[in-house]
């Protein structure tokens, strides 16, 4: 246990992708000792750790496209920036769809990523085969290709934040839960803990899938809700080359890409309730090996060698809850990623950064309020995986 300060500019509840990466862009802006309480014994050890690694730009809304390209402009300055090994692969990510409108969805999507300057390819089936010649296309009406799409090490990203934001200054204090906070009248004045509270004008709520909690000790009431999820690996592969791209099939919602020689393989459980139970449910392999065999038969020989569940952080609508609640002064969010936090944590890190110091990001994040499911007016992400 780490004794707490009295005082910090800024704590940050959370020690994931996204707490770090906010971190590491304070202190970049000259923010000296920021204060970031992780329950756990070390960064990434919540979602961030039970990540896949998938990064990709090809999303339904506008907003989200460019805060993932934003991001994917940082991956790729990442290891020179962080000093770190390369960590960012850009293979691609190819999406296989076999619905006509969920097809003509996605090609309408591909014109609209053009449009931001996202290099997404419109493929057909033959055109997707020579990307990935162990995929059997049968059903399938078209694909769509981003090269730029990628994947990423969640772990070494994560701890290269927390390390470039600790030489900035930043104070990273695990095994020390956030337990409450101070109000006084709307605003918050201090976050609580075992070992003491410690005053600040602002507070970042970078909880994951426990950001409800911490809200509502500020008695804010945010939609984030905990599902578990699953990915399991395979042993090393024969066919299985560093070019693979990850692959999304969109008729069942598995997902696959290139893990330690073998495959690793994700199908979201759309069936079970939200909760924060994060055991690995082992029946529930064969409902992931089965559609990923039918596109990649290759898949027959496996043998598994891992398998892990964690928690994806959700909203109604698939999208992230960021900036400061209405009715609250001092309480940055920066919550309810729903499945794409990894992807989005550079890009989120620095807009973060900019509101708590400049008083605005430098992109219009209006979709992206709390108060929006309060208005009806919420903007859903539609490609979920
Ligand atoms: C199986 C799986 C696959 C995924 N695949 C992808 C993918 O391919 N690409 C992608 O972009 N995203 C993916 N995600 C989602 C991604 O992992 C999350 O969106 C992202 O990690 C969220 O980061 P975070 O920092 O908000 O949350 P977390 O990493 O969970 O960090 C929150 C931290 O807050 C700490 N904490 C909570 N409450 C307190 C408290 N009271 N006091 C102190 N500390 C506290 C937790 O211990 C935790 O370390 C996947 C998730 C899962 C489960």
């Amino acid at each position: 246990m780490s004794s707490v300060p009295q005082t910090a500019p800024v704590v940050i509840i959370g020690a994931g992708c996204i707490g770090a990466a906010i971190a590491y862009h304070l202190g970049k802006r000259g923010v000296r000792d920021v204060v970031v309480l992780e329950k756990e014994l070390f960064s990434g050890a919540g979602s961030t750790g039970k990540c896949a690694g998938g990064i990709r730009q090809q999303f339904s809304t506008p907003l989200n496209c460019t805060i993932s390209q934003r991001s994917v402009h940082a991956y790729e300055r990442f290891a020179e920036e962080m000093q770190t090994d390369p960590v960012f692969f850009q293979v691609g990510y190819l999406f296989l769809l076999s619905d006509p409108a969920m097809w003509e969805r996605f090609q309408r999507q591909a014109d609209m990523q053009r449009s931001l300057g996202i290099p997404t390819q419109t493929l057909t089936p033959e055109g997707a085969s020579a990307i990935v010649p162990e995929v059997d296309m049968a059903g399938v009406l078209g694909a769509t290709f981003c090269p730029t799409d990628g994947l990423g090490n969640p772990h070494e990203i994560t701890q290269a934040y927390e390390a470039r934001a600790r030489a900035l200054g930043a104070r990273f204090l695990f095994g020390v839960p956030a337990t409450g906070l101070v109000m006084d009248g709307t605003r918050v004045a201090a976050v609580r803990t075992a070992q003491g509270d410690i005053a600040t004008p602002m507070v970042v709520n970078a909880a994951g899938p426990y950001a409800a909690e911490v809200a509502k000790w500020a008695g804010v009431d945010l939609p984030v809700l905990p599902y578990r999820r699953h990915c399991f690996t395979t042993k090393p592969m024969a066919f299985v080359h560093e070019k693979l791209p990850m692959i999304v099939d969109m008729k069942t919602g598995v997902y696959m890409h290139r893990e330690s020689g073998g495959m690793l393989l994700g199908l979201a459980d759309k069936d079970e309730p939200p909760g924060f139970d994060i055991s690995t449910n082992w029946d529930f392999l064969e409902k992931v090996v089965e559609p990923a065999m039918e596109r990649l038969p290759a898949l027959a020989e496996a043998e598994i060698g891992h398998g892990w569940a964690g928690l994806y952080e959700t909203t109604p609508d698939h999208n992230a809850v960021l900036g400061v609640p209405k009715r609250v002064q001092g309480l940055m969010l920066a919550n309810g990623f729903s499945g794409h936090g990894f992807m989005q944590a550079p890009a989120v890190g620095e807009l973060i950064s900019e509101w708590i110091v400049d008083g605005k990001p430098s992109l219009d994040l209006h979709e992206m309020r709390l108060e929006r499911f309060a208005e009806d007016a919420v903007v859903a992400e539609a490609n979920v995986i």
